[in-house]
């Protein structure tokens, strides 16, 4: 299988292929035609396993169909897709990734972490994006000022959800799942990754995936 017979569009083959990649994945695979077909997704994937592109293209190629700008209303930025990551450095490395996919379209995306000045971020943030990549606190603090509103939300992704677990996030995360099921219109797909399944993960899986596909690999 290849990229080009995946269905994605020819602007994003070309980033793809700018980006050095010749051949997708094992979990890219599988992962893209389940994603692109509107289906909620469990994976089960180490980091280094591609996991990154296999749910940001899927993403990105259906933000390209519709050329919208991005939606600030009121002070309030409202990202077509949310990814929560654990830490800092894997929110820049799927900050990257992202770029480089949506390099020259209209795709805007926006990194936010802790640990930085909160007044920096938050102009960025306000400045409007259709991508938002976080980690779980500045996320949540981004939600409560209001400068963050899951109104818009498409996709919703949970990286490294075991990492997430294992550092303390699992209750913040649980919060703005539940805070952005009930706030989106219309239809959200949800998307959790982890490099293990233990019963925590399942459990949230169960109640924030709606009827999922599960991929191991
Ligand atoms: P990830 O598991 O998403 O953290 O990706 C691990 C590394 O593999 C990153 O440096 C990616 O840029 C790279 N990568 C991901 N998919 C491919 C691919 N299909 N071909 C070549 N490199 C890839």
């Amino acid at each position: 299988s290849s990229f080009e017979s995946s269905g994605l569009r020819p602007h994003l083959l070309e980033n793809i292929k700018k980006s050095g990649y010749t051949k997708p994945t094992p979990i890219q695979k599988y992962a893209i035609p389940i994603i692109a077909s509107g289906r909620d997704l469990m994976g089960c994937a180490q980091t280094g396993s591609g996991k990154t592109a296999a749910f940001l293209l899927p993403m990105i190629n259906k933000l390209l169909a519709s050329q919208e700008p991005p939606v600030t209303e009121s002070g309030s930025c409202q990202p077509r897709v949310v990814i929560v990551s654990p830490t800092r450095e894997l929110a820049i490395q799927i900050f990257e990734q992202a770029k480089k996919f949506a390099y020259n379209s209209i795709i805007k995306t926006v990194v936010a972490y802790g640990g930085v000045s909160v007044s920096y971020q938050r102009n960025h943030v306000l400045s409007g994006c259709h991508i938002l990549v976080a980690t779980p606190g500045r996320l949540n603090d981004f939600v409560k000022r209001g400068h963050i509103s899951f109104a818009s939300v498409q996709f919703f992704v949970l990286d490294e959800a075991d990492r997430m677990l294992d550092m303390g996030f699992l209750p913040t995360v649980e919060q703005m799942l539940g805070d952005s099921t009930m706030i989106a219109t219309g239809e959200r797909q949800t998307l959790m990754f982890s490099a293990t399944f233990p019963e925590e993960i399942q459990h949230l899986a169960g109640k924030f995936l709606h009827n999922y596909v599960f991929v191991a690999v």
